[in-house]
C-alpha cells in the first residue's frame, strides 16, 4: 500500500499552495480515513488561503471542505460508516453534540465546532481524516463530483433560503451567481419561489436565466434596488447575498421587501452601512446563515439524488490549484471547479 500521498498545503498567507508529498495518516480511535474522489474549491477557501478572518487557521493547512471519497480505514471503535461507503468531509468538520447549540441542531455555532480545511486539514489532499458522526452520506446514483459542490455551495445556499422564511409564490433575490448562487437558484426554483438573480457578471446572469431565474438584474448597471423593486412588484421577500464583495450587502438590505427577511452568507472581509431607518421602518430582518446543520444537508444532497438541483462543473487536477485561485479571485470561474483526484 502507499505511505505518501499528494497534498496542496498553506505554508503562508496569501501565498500559492505548495504541492507536497504528505505521509498518508492513521485514523485514530472514533475516526475515518478517506480516499479521496473528488473536491470542489470554494471561495472560502480562498479567504483561508489569504488569513481573512478574525479566526485564523494553524498554519501549515490542507483547505479543501467540498471532499467526497470512499471510507479506505477505520479507526477502533467506529460504527456509523463502513469501508467502501460514499462520504463527504464538510465544513462543519465535528462539534461537541452536548452544549445548548448542538442539542437544537444548531452545530454550526457550537463553540467547539472544527472547520474541514480550516482547523483540520481538507480535501486538497489524496486522504483525508474525518470524523465519522459529522460527514455527508452521498445518495447512491450521486457521482462524487456530483456530490462535490453539494456539500458546502449546495447546504449553505439550501439552508440559506430556508432562514429567508420565504413561501412558495414568493420573491428571493439570489445576489451572486457563482458557486453557492447557481445551486441557490436550483433550489428557490425546485422550492416553489420566484428567484431574482443579481450579479455583476451578464455570462453569469445568462447561465442564471438557464437555470430558471425568473428576473435577473445587473448590479453595476443604474439602479439594481430600483430594478429588484420593479422585477419583483416591491422587494423580494427574501434575500440571500452570497457575493463576496461588500458592495452587495448594503445593497441587498434595500432589495428587500417591507417584512422581509435579508440572509448574509458572503463572507468578505469587513463591515457594511447599514441604513438604519430604513430596516427599523421597514420591520426588516438581517440574519446570518453558516452552513447548515446535517439534516439539512441531508436534504440537499436529497434534492440532486431526485435529479431537482444540478451541480455546474469544470473538473481540474489538483496540480491546477493556484490556477484555479487566481480565476476564482477575479471572478473567472464559471460555477464551481471541482478537483478530480486519479482512481488509483
Ligand atoms: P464564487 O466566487 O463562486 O461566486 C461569487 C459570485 O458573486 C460570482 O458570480 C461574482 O461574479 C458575484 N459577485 C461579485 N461581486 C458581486 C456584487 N457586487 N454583486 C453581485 N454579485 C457579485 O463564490 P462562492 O464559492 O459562491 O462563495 C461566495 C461567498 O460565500 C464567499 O465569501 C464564501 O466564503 C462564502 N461562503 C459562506 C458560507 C456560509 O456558511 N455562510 C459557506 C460557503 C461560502
Ligand atoms: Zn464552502
Ligand atoms: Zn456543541
Amino acid at each position: 500500500m502507499k505511505t505518501h500521498m499528494q497534498a496542496a498545503v498553506v505554508e503562508q498567507f496569501g501565498k500559492p499552495l505548495v504541492l507536497k508529498e504528505l505521509a498518508i495518516p492513521t485514523p485514530g480511535p472514533g475516526q475515518v480515513l478517506v480516499k479521496t474522489e473528488a473536491c470542489g474549491v470554494c471561495h472560502t477557501d480562498l479567504h483561508a488561503t489569504n488569513g481573512d478572518w478574525p479566526l485564523k487557521p494553524g498554519l501549515p493547512f490542507t483547505p479543501g471542505h467540498e471532499g467526497i471519497g470512499i471510507v479506505a480505514a477505520l479507526g477502533a471503535g467506529v460504527t456509523a460508516v463502513k469501508e467502501g461507503d460514499r462520504i463527504g468531509v464538510p465544513w462543519l468538520y465535528s462539534a461537541c453534540g452536548h452544549c445548548e447549540y448542538c442539542l437544537a441542531a444548531r452545530e454550526p455555532v457550537c463553540a467547539e465546532a472544527q472547520f474541514g480545511g480550516y482547523t483540520k486539514n481538507g480535501g486538497f489532499a489524496e486522504y483525508i481524516v474525518a470524523d465519522p458522526n459529522y460527514v455527508a452520506h452521498i445518495p447512491a446514483g450521486l457521482a462524487a463530483r456530483e456530490a462535490a459542490p453539494l456539500i458546502c455551495a449546495g447546504i449553505t445556499s439550501y439552508k440559506g433560503i430556508k432562514e429567508t422564511q420565504a413561501r412558495p409564490g414568493e420573491w428571493v433575490v439570489i445576489s451572486g451567481v457563482g458557486g453557492l448562487g447557481h445551486l441557490g437558484i436550483q433550489y428557490a426554483k425546485a422550492m416553489g419561489l420566484q428567484v431574482c438573480a443579481v450579479d455583476i457578471d451578464d455570462g453569469k446572469l445568462a447561465h442564471a436565466k438557464r437555470l430558471g431565474a425568473d428576473a435577473v438584474v445587473n448590479a453595476n448597471d443604474g439602479d439594481p434596488i430600483a430594478a429588484v423593486i420593479r422585477a419583483t412588484g416591491g422587494g423580494a421577500h427574501g434575500v440571500l447575498i452570497t457575493a463576496p464583495s461588500l458592495g452587495a450587502f448594503k445593497q441587498g438590505v434595500g432589495m428587500t421587501r417591507k417584512c422581509g427577511t435579508c440572509v448574509l452568507v458572503g463572507l468578505p472581509p469587513g463591515e457594511f452601512p447599514t441604513p438604519l431607518f430604513d430596516v427599523v421602518a421597514n420591520c426588516i430582518t438581517i440574519r446570518g446563515s453558516f452552513v447548515g446543520n446535517r439534516r439539512d444537508m441531508a436534504e440537499a444532497l436529497a434534492f440532486a439524488a431526485d435529479g431537482k438541483v444540478r451541480a455546474d462543473i469544470e473538473l481540474q487536477p489538483l496540480s491546477a490549484i493556484n490556477n484555479v485561485f487566481q480565476r476564482l479571485g477575479h471572478g473567472d470561474v464559471p460555477s464551481r471547479v471541482v478537483l478530480e483526484f486519479a482512481s488509483h
